[in-house]
């Protein structure tokens, strides 16, 4: 049977993913082969096939999938065929039928999480995991700005958040996705808003005081508006580029604007460690099955279709997660 994946033999825009027939070898050492059934798309493949972010060529692209475990190589403990498995990060290569990966990447899936969820979930819901509970520990009572409340990660930030007790302030582009993001758990939406017009619109919102943190994935456009919505010795969490990367600034800024935390966090440090990517993991699970986050898979495209879902996510026209389907 011949196996196809998704290639890059230059960075460009979307029209460089080629779809290709490949010959995926026998699992190395500590590796697992995985029959993908459910491939998640994320902005960050965005990034890697324009280029913003360096990946090595020719080579393949994305970061998160799940599926079942067909074969495992030499010294693999932990896993056996059958095995049903989701991963986020490692080397890209995810859009694909069929892929190695190393086995300590692979999460085992619970039952009651089917592929198209973990798919949708992985990748997503650890940022979220991680830029809430460790990061910056969301506690009851604080207020909170999170930009894109309607994408990916927007929906599970702001469902999460709400359930730790948080007073949500979302923002968003349109009423469609004002209306989904409030139904997500955000309190108060801001649509449509010019960058300028945010500070003094969500200092209304907080008597004047700020949040404490905001979670901003969109980068260039909102950066130092999202500055100007903290709190004194707020935290700003700056972890996208959807509109493009934050410029250079003057570190004395943060001074100025009340002694502000500034981090640029990624995901792929807070899980190079396996025993925290387990206890992320868990934690993740155990929030989908106790109800407390909905995945809402809201795009679905053939593997063969990923132009078109990298076109609508670039172009600002999805919600929730988009996933890609091998077969
Ligand atoms: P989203 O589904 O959130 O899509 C991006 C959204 O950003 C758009 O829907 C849009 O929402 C908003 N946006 C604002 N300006 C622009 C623009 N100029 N071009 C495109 N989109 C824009 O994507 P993901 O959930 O995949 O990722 C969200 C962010 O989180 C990304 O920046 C991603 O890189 C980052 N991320 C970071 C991680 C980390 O560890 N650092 C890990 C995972 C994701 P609207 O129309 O409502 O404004």
């Amino acid at each position: 049977m011949t196996d196809f994946a998704v290639r890059l033999h230059r960075t460009g825009g979307p029209e460089v993913m080629q779809y290709e027939a490949v010959d995926v070898p026998a699992p190395a050492p500590g590796e697992a082969r995985v029959r993908q059934h459910a491939v998640g798309v994320n902005f960050i493949d965005i990034y890697q096939r324009s280029g913003l972010y360096h990946i090595p060529l020719p080579g393949g692209l994305g970061q998160e999938a799940a599926g079942v475990v067909e074969a495992v190589g030499a010294g693999v403990t932990g896993l056996v065929p059958g095995d049903r498995v989701a991963y986020a990060g490692g080397a890209p290569g995810a859009y694909a039928q069929v892929r190695n990966m190393p086995a300590d990447r692979l999460v085992r899936l619970p039952v009651g999480i089917d592929f198209e969820t973990a798919a949708a979930l992985m990748l997503k819901g650890l940022t979220v995991q991680y830029l809430l509970r460790r990061t910056c520990r969301v506690e009851p009572g604080d207020a909170v700005l999170i930009h894109a409340a309607a994408g990916g990660v927007g929906l599970l930030a702001c469902q999460w958040a709400r359930a730790l007790g948080a007073t949500v302030i979302g923002t968003v582009s349109t009423p469609e996705k004002a209306a989904l993001a409030q139904a997500n758990g955000c309190e108060h939406v801001l649509t449509g808003l010019a960058p300028a017009d945010l500070p003094a619109q969500v200092r209304a919102l907080t008597s004047g005081r700020g949040v404490r943190v905001v979670y901003d994935g969109v980068g260039r456009d909102t950066f130092m508006a999202s500055l100007d919505c903290l709190a004194p010795l707020g935290m700003m969490v700056s972890f996208g580029n959807a509109s493009g990367p934050v410029a250079p600034f003057e570190p004395g800024l943060l001074a100025q604007k009340g002694s502000l935390f500034l981090t640029r966090p990624s995901l792929f440090h807070y899980t190079a460690q396996r025993a925290d990517l387990l206890a992320m993991a868990d934690e993740l699970f155990a929030r989908v099955l106790d109800g407390t986050l909905r995945v809402t898979v809201s795009h679905r495209h053939a593997l063969s279709d990923c132009v078109r879902a990298h076109e609508e996510l670039a172009a600002r026209r999805t919600t929730g997660s988009t996933i890609l389907l091998p077969n």
